[in-house]
């Protein structure tokens, strides 16, 4: 009955109360957030490499991530802790790539806004549709790469600590590399004739066929086909060791502060190893310019990207709001 279902769906979805389930999610993110030694203030701030938490009875821009085929019985429905991480790409049951919207109107899957009567978290909140339908012949192939990503991510989680050019580190010095990783593999497809994008190419991986995202948006924002692409690189950064960096730095000609791309860029703890060695430049770039120097042609395609999908987004919101007042 509604008692059983409400049960259900406040089980299932992952916000704060008191219910077994969330606590155990809200468990899960709290010791993550912990290893990633964020300030006591992670309930007010997005916790990185976590999918953003929408608010219950509140709509957002993304929706939650699933496996159609995980979700198809409908009284096993049920989210996944693990579909939280932002790295989480595949159903390691079914080999697939995980969705976060409706196959049939493509509104972000947001259960909290399901209504009871729905019965099943296996809907879409808009048109009410099964969210399970899932097309075989549709499927990509897998990335074995970013497939290797997500599985050493959790192994890094559940060892609480990693390897990194010979050296233990901890989740956090891990974590944090590989963001800087995927910060390097997205500067390189930017610009693929460029520095990062040679030094990438240098080490083998294939950044031409990549997309660069063309929103600029942080990992989590985006659509589990650019994130996918991301980790594949990064797992192979994290194969590259310490003697064919330097070498590769060295052809060219990447110095210390090649790194200091913008003013927010923290050379992660665990890459100090290769950065100390790189020779440091004296020559400093006058960041007095602000606003009135013009900004590059990148800057402002990425803006128009976003203000692009802000508006696809918001079309969404219009049309359920007619559909609410007809
Ligand atoms: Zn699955
Ligand atoms: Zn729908």
């Amino acid at each position: 009955g509604f008692q059983y279902v409400n049960e259900q769906i406040h089980r299932d979805i992952a916000i704060l109360a008191n219910s077994q389930h969330m606590n155990l999610e809200a468990q899960t993110l709290i010791s993550f957030a912990e290893s990633l030694e964020l300030s006591n203030n992670y309930k007010k701030i997005s916790i990185p490499w976590t999918q953003p938490l929408s608010k219950r009875n509140r709509r957002s821009l993304l929706g939650y991530q699933y496996c159609p085929l995980c979700m198809r019985a409908n009284e096993e429905a049920r989210l996944k802790i693990s579909w939280r991480f932002t790295w989480s790409v595949y159903c390691e049951e079914h080999r697939i790539p995980l969705q976060s919207s409706c196959n049939q109107c493509g509104h972000p899957y947001q259960p909290q806004l399901l209504e009871a009567n729905l019965r099943y978290i296996n809907h879409c909140h808009h048109c009410k549709a099964n969210i399970s339908s899932y097309n075989n012949e549709l499927v990509p192939l897998v990335n074995e790469d970013a497939y290797k990503f997500q599985n050493l991510a959790n192994k890094v989680c559940m060892d609480g600590f990693s390897y990194v050019f010979g050296t233990k580190v901890s989740i956090k010095d891990w974590f944090d590399l590989m963001a800087f990783y995927i910060n390097i593999v997205r500067r390189g497809a930017i610009n693929p004739s460029y520095m990062f994008g040679k030094l990438v190419k240098s080490f083998g991986i294939d950044i031409d066929n990549i997309d660069p995202p063309n929103t600029g948006l942080r990992l989590s924002h985006l659509p589990v086909h650019e994130r996918i692409d991301l980790l594949g690189c990064a797992i192979k950064m994290d194969s590259i060791d310490s003697d064919e960096w330097l070498e590769r730095c060295a052809e060219l000609k990447i110095k210390q502060n090649s790194f200091n791309w913008s003013k927010q860029t923290v050379v992660p703890k665990s890459f100090h190893i290769i950065y100390k060695k790189l020779p440091r430049t004296h020559s400093y770039r006058a960041r007095s310019f602000g606003s009135a120097y013009p900004k590059s042609p990148d800057a402002v395609m990425k803006r128009w990207e976003r203000v692009k999908r802000k508006n696809e987004m918001k079309k969404f919101y219009d049309e359920a709001r007619m559909n609410y007042e007809k």
